[in-house]
């Protein structure tokens, strides 16, 4: 039986791809746990900026929300309001933070991230606005190429992202399936499909990479 290291191939991996996204300007970072991660993202924000982030397994978690409830007293939490419009008012407030934190739902080898997105919330703050933006991944959104990304986003994460809000009560194909279709109904979560090819200005978007299998 030859000698399989899962995790020798992660961090070789995680490397690989940390060279790839600071090729195209973005600050990249790779750590083999959770734990080490979340202690270099607290470094990387501030203690007196002010933080948000946009709905992500990953980020939950890694225990990350959790301590910038507790550590950030100007951390803006869209999850603590109590109406609708304090919730969409908390989520157009994220747009001025210092720091916006999110996830991937795809990162391709030469360093592209893709992300499929229901309100547009969470790409449109990626793409504009917060001065910072931190992006947190586990090793097992990284797939060889951009079309592999794709296919990843729209068939993988998706479908899963669409039971993930089933309190929502949303009417999609894939709930019922599983599987996506492709579909235009009125409550699809795949309204934008953004890829990220640069961080501009540079070094704006951060992307620590994490040697685990975390969210979907
Ligand atoms: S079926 Fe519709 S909502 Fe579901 S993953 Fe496909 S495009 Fe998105």
């Amino acid at each position: 039986m030859p000698n399989i290291s899962i995790e020798k191939r992660n961090d070789l991996l995680g490397v690989h791809v940390v060279h790839a996204l600071k090729s195209r300007h973005f600050e990249a970072y790779y750590y083999k746990t959770s734990n080490e991660a979340v202690e270099k993202i607290l470094q990387l924000i501030p203690r007196k900026e002010s933080v948000s982030w946009g709905g992500s397994t990953t980020i939950e978690e890694i225990g990350l929300i959790k301590r910038l409830r507790a550590d950030y007293d100007r951390a803006l939490d869209r999850d603590q309001t109590t109406s609708i419009a304090d919730r969409y008012e908390a989520m157009q407030k994220a747009f001025f933070c210092d720091n916006y934190l999110m996830s991937a739902n795809a990162i391709s080898e030469d360093g592209q991230l893709v992300n499929v997105d229901g309100n547009g919330n969470r790409v449109a703050a990626m793409a504009f606005g917060p001065k910072r933006v931190i992006v947190v991944a586990g090793i097992n959104k990284v797939v060889k190429t951009l079309d592999d990304a794709m296919v990843r986003a729209r068939t993988y994460a998706s479908p899963i992202n669409a039971q993930r809000v089933s309190s929502l009560d949303l009417k999609t194909p894939c709930i019922a399936t599983g599987t996506c279709t492709d579909c235009k109904t009125a409550d699809c979560i795949c309204t934008y499909i953004v890829t990220t090819r640069i961080s501009r200005p540079q070094g704006r978007i951060q992307v620590v990479l994490i040697g685990e299998t975390l969210g979907f």
